[in-house]
């Protein structure tokens, strides 16, 4: 179906120590960039959460990370969940690390292991619902109430519930998904109400320009859409604190502007080979 992935094997969980020594480095040299940009801009250290995204990376690559001090990590494309989920849920195991939605299976014999949160960052077909339900526990790219209602509805089928957020195209460009900025906030109070669901933050991906004032603009106006939401105490909006912003090229940028997850590839795991 997806090229790349016939050239690939995603599942694959064994890479030499060279490999994942660039990753530890990557991974080492990231955390030092995001506490670099959380004291610049006067923020708490650890403030900024570090997710890794993993799209095209096998799960002996996502391990390294893991391995180096990852503590969440995202995927793009369900067919990718699914590949991966099987190697990744022992890998963690065996480190005593539990891992997305299984955590609520695995929970009452780990109960001292750490929880690694497995989010959804790209887009979502209401019929790939049911195949990501049983492996990550956070929704990052839900930009309508439609696909928030149809997550819901398997949500309630399951009895669990699923930390949702809602994506914002802050930067108006026809080539990314996300909600109009002008209707983010009753988007988010609509979700708010809605039962197995938990409205946890506002997600954007930083404008394609060269131009930092351009990118800071719109990531500023996801922290104040935040903040609004939060101010209407409207049911279901007092979780809403999660802005997912920034990426390599521009995490210094979206810590500035109240970050509290980046989402990072490139400067962990170098240049994609596929995409
Ligand atoms: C790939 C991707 C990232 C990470 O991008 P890099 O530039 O490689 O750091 C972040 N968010 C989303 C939604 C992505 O698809």
């Amino acid at each position: 179906m997806t090229a790349y992935m016939d050239h690939k094997n995603l599942a694959n969980e064994v890479i030499d120590t060279a490999r994942a020594q660039e990753i530890a480095d990557g991974v080492h040299r990231v955390l030092e960039r995001v506490s670099t940009a959380e004291s610049k801009a006067g923020r708490e250290a650890g403030s900024v959460k570090l997710l890794a995204a993993t799209k095209t990376r096998d799960v002996g690559e996502i391990m390294a990370a893991i391995d180096a001090g990852v503590r969440m990590i995202g995927e793009n494309r369900p067919q990718e969940v699914t590949a991966k989920a099987e190697g990744l849920l022992g890998q963690c195991a065996q480190r005593g690390l539990t891992l997305g939605a299984a955590a609520d299976d695995t929970a009452a014999g780990n109960a001292e292991g750490e929880h690694i949160p497995f989010h959804l960052i790209g887009q979502l077909q209401s019929n790939k619902i049911g195949k990501v339900l049983p492996v990550v526990d956070t929704i990052e790219s839900v930009d309508s109430v439609e696909l928030a209602e149809k997550i819901s509805r398997r949500a309630v089928a399951r009895d669990i519930t699923v930390g949702v957020l809602l994506e914002v195209n802050e930067s108006g460009e026809a080539s990314k998904s996300g909600c109009d900025p002008a209707h983010a906030i009753r988007i988010a109070q609509k979700i708010g109400t809605l039962d197995g669901l938990e409205l946890q933050g506002l997600m954007t991906i930083g404008a394609h320009v060269d131009d930092e004032a351009t990118i800071r603009k719109c990531f500023a106006h996801l922290r104040r859409t935040r903040d609004l939401i939060l101010e209407s105490k409207t049911p279901g909006t007092g979780h809403c604190l999660e802005l997912s912003m920034g990426m390599t090229g521009d995490m210094e940028l979206a810590i500035a502007e109240g970050s509290t997850i980046v989402r990072v590839g490139t400067a962990i795991f170098g240049e994609r080979a596929f995409i």
